[in-house]
């Protein structure tokens, strides 16, 4: 809605505030693209009532223009050695991952080190022998052309990070140079060079989508500075492009700890922003101006608030964006992601193409599975795994006891928590694949120490934590060992299974009643996870005689299999001999041994499959107080490849078939 030139109406503050923003406009070192939808939405104002509500959305949106970091950006510190310090100070363990980061930056530091290549493309001789002595001068590796049709052979063969060229040329000028130029290599940065005649043109040519223009005849100074800037813009394009790192594994296994590192050791900002359940596509791309309580993407909305266009910005939870999203959630994914299309990113609030290129992201998953198929054809998957007991208590005496001691105002000697107290908080309070849960607890027993320390006024004496001091602190113990106090039942197995937050230990349920042979499935199982279900009963039905089962035990009867829901997504084939084991027991009437996990598909004809995520399994069950674990033979080289303490104090059998693990399972009826 318009209201005509502004009126007497207006109040002084209002023109005030446009007025400043105006200035600001103008001081404000804003790209040309910017700055023209500045000034136009100013000019809009100027035609509009101040009191509407469209007036407060224009100056927001002016306010917002200023407020993004268009050119500022930090210095990158690539200095290996002290990024390796960085990381292995802040972390126990993690090898693999330290690894990989480090290749990582050292790639991009290596990449940012080639000295650049510049095109000059002149038809005068001795205009391009002067330029290219010039810039040899200064270490850039120059290659020239005569006019455009060469220029553009020459880029077809040869990696180029800067073009200069002259306008007026015979064959292909450098305003049809630079056209072709932006349809084919976008990253390229063209400078173009104009007569004094030509300044007009030179304006054209930015609006085309020039970088930069130097008027002749040309200064020294000016070609330095210029090409510095368009190099400068090059290294972070290159520094940007390469694989994606995807860090993926459960939930307080280090991955923002590690990302965090990664920023420090950059000297970058770091920005976190969690995608999980994410419903619209405007939370990441932000609404049109056009609704009322418009707001820019939180993208964005990040990089106005840390204030510069290159910090470390970690994506949390890609995999789990709602299952409801309105919009391609892949093709949003890559837009922000993938450094071939994210240099125009387009937020629908702002308009006007912002470029994410210098933004180094990396993007975090429970279950790679999950994500749609062109982004991970992108990603570089980094995978994080559960801790064994023994790395939860190093890490918790090294790293999270003095975080939380400091956290907590307490010294750092002030308590003295020996190992089988960590253990045997990580054992009855905490049952997880990563660190989260025992980082809450041993902030509850700090905060609770603070007090009291506070109310006896006993500073100088060392607290020993002991079990009961934790029980006190703590309150009753949050989980039992089902696993290893519970008794053998018919009809119900233990398995092991692996989920987004790491392995988990399963119980099959099975029942038989009267009925008219149904097998009934509960338990919001996934489709893989029923076909498990029917295979393992088609198994039994075939072997009857073998097992010792009558024949007919289907003919006149339903078989009802459940596996109780926890908060388990429940679906794979790796429940197969867990499922098959409960109906043997059921049918046998043998009662299964509860501290007996397994993990195995199934196949129609008995045989035991091999699985996925064992580590994260074997961890599992060992916090669960499981003694017997039988896996797949077919495993045995990667179960041969774990590290000693994730099977230490566990029994692992491997079987090929499940004839030779029934006896293991099931004891004398
Ligand atoms: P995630 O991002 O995977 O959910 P976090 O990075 O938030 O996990 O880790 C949870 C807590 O555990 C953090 O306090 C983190 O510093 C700590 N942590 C995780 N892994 C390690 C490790 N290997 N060494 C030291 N501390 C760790």
């Amino acid at each position: 809605m318009l209201f005509g030139r502004r009126g007497e109406n207006e109040t002084v503050e209002e023109k005030r505030e446009d007025d400043k923003l105006r200035a600001r406009v103008d001081e404000a070192n804003l790209p040309e693209i910017a700055k023209t939808a500045a000034i136009r939405e100013l000019e809009r104002l100027d035609r509009m009532d101040p009191s509407v509500p469209e007036f407060a959305v224009g100056l927001n949106y002016v306010e917002f223009i200023l407020s993004l970091p268009w050119r500022e950006s930090s210095h990158d510190n690539l200095d290996l050695a002290r990024a390796e310090s960085i990381l292995s100070a802040r972390h126990h363990g993690l090898g693999h991952v330290k690894e990989r980061v480090l290749e990582y930056l050292a790639v991009k530091t290596l990449r940012g080190m080639q000295s650049g290549r510049i095109l000059v493309v002149d038809d005068e001789e001795i205009a391009r022998d002067n330029l290219e002595f010039m810039l040899s001068k200064q270490g850039y590796d120059v290659v020239r052309a005569a006019n455009g049709r060469q220029a553009m052979e020459i880029l077809s063969r040869q990696d180029v990070d800067v073009v200069i060229t002259d306008l007026k040329m015979s064959v292909m000028d450098g305003i049809q140079l630079l056209e072709s130029i932006r349809a084919n290599w976008p990253g390229i940065q063209v400078i173009l060079i104009t007569g004094y005649a030509t300044v007009a043109t030179a304006v054209e040519a930015l609006q085309k989508g020039a970088d930069h223009y130097l008027s002749k005849p040309i200064s020294l100074e000016e070609l330095r500075e210029v090409v510095r800037r368009a190099m400068t813009r090059c290294g972070q394009l290159r520094l940007s492009r390469g694989p994606l790192l995807c860090f993926s594994g459960p939930p307080g296994t280090g991955k923002t700890s590690i990302g965090r590192a990664v920023a420090e050791a950059l000297e970058r900002k770091f920005v976190r922003f969690s995608l999980g359940g994410l419903r619209d596509e405007a939370e990441i791309r932000g609404h049109r101006r056009t609704y009322v309580g418009a707001l820019p993407g939180r993208i964005l909305r990040e990089l106005a608030r840390v204030g510069v266009k290159n910090p470390v910005f970690m994506l949390d939870e890609v995999d789990k964006i709602g299952q409801d999203f309105r919009g391609d959630p892949s093709s949003v994914l890559l837009d922000v992601l993938d450094p071939e299309q994210n240099a125009s990113f387009m937020d629908h609030y702002l308009d006007i193409p912002f470029d994410l290129s210098g933004v180094m992201f990396i993007a975090t998953a429970n279950l790679v599975e999950r994500l749609p198929g062109p982004l991970l054809d992108r990603l570089e998957i980094i995978p994080f795994t559960g801790y064994t007991e023994r790395e939860k208590i190093a890490i918790a005496k090294n790293y999270l006891i003095p975080r939380q001691q400091r956290e907590n105002g307490l010294d750092r000697d002030s308590a003295e928590f020996p190992d089988e107290v960590l253990s045997f908080i990580v054992r009855d309070y905490t049952r997880e694949a990563g660190l989260r849960g025992l980082e809450r607890e041993l902030a509850g027993i700090c905060r609770k120490l603070a007090r009291k320390q506070l109310i006896n006024g006993t500073k100088d004496t060392i607290v020993r934590v002991d079990e009961d001091m934790v029980r006190r602190l703590l309150g009753p113990r949050r989980f039992t060992h089902e696993v290893a106090e519970g008794v053998a039942r018919v009809g119900v197995t233990t398995g092991l299974v692996w989920s987004g937050v790491g392995g988990e230990i399963i119980f099959v349920e099975t029942v038989r009643m009267r009925g008219t042979g149904q097998l009934i499935l509960t338990g919001s199982l996934g489709d893989v996870l029923q076909e498990s279900a029917r295979i393992a009963l088609s198994y039994i039905r075939s072997r009857a005689s073998e097992f010792g089962v009558d024949e007919g035990f289907f003919d006149a009867a339903d078989i009802h299999i459940h596996i109780p829901a926890g908060a388990i997504s429940k679906d794979g084939p790796s429940a197969g001999v867990t499922i098959v084991m409960a109906l043997l027991s059921l049918l046998t009437g043998r009662p299964a041994r509860l501290d007996v996990a397994m993990s195995g598909e199934l196949s129609l004809g008995g045989r035991i499959l091999p699985v996925q995520g064992l580590r994260d399994k074997l961890l599992a069950a060992a916090q669960a107080g499981v003694k017997t674990v039988i896996l797949p033979a077919a495993n045995a080289d990667d179960i041969a490849a774990l590290a000693p303490d994730v099977t230490e104090g566990l029994e692992v059998v491997l079987a090929d078939d499940l004839a030779e693990a029934a006896d293991l399972v099931l004891l004398p009826g």
